[in-house]
């Protein structure tokens, strides 16, 4: 786990953020730079740079990252009038932070194709 990574600290409780929620593997805090009413970040707890490091051998870990969606919606009010799911990857996606992370954006009509 990279002492400088923001994510691992945040993890560690280094840095103070809106925390929503926690599993032993998992966690969902409130992005600092709100796009949309809802901006939440559910990372995994493992320090993981990217998507392109993720391994055949974290299919569970996966997985759970994207079942936790549907409640973390639920509990924000969006599962039924809609929300998005963003994942960074690299430069030309605009990825800053290179420790995996999933975007939960709502509360607003979003726009299609994103910028
Ligand atoms: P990326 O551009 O890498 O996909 O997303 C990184 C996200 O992390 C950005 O939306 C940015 O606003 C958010 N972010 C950056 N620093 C912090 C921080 O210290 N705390 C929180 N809660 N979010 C942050
Ligand atoms: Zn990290």
């Amino acid at each position: 786990m990279p002492a400088e990574c923001l994510f691992c600290k945040i993890v560690r409780r280094g840095i103070p953020a809106q925390i929503v929620d926690e599993t032993d593997e998992l966690l969902a805090f409130r992005d600092i730079n709100p796009q949309a009413p809802v901006h939440l970040l559910l990372i995994p707890k493992r320090h993981i740079a990217t998507l392109n490091e993720l391994k055949p051998a974290d299919a569970a870990l996966a997985s759970r990252l994207l079942l936790a969606v549907p409640e973390l919606a639920r509990r924000e009010g969006l599962a039924e009038r809609g929300y998005r799911v963003v994942m960074n990857c690299n430069a030309e996606a605009g990825q800053t932070v290179f420790h995996v992370h999933l975007h939960l954006l709502g509360g607003r009509a979003l726009g299609w194709p994103p910028g």
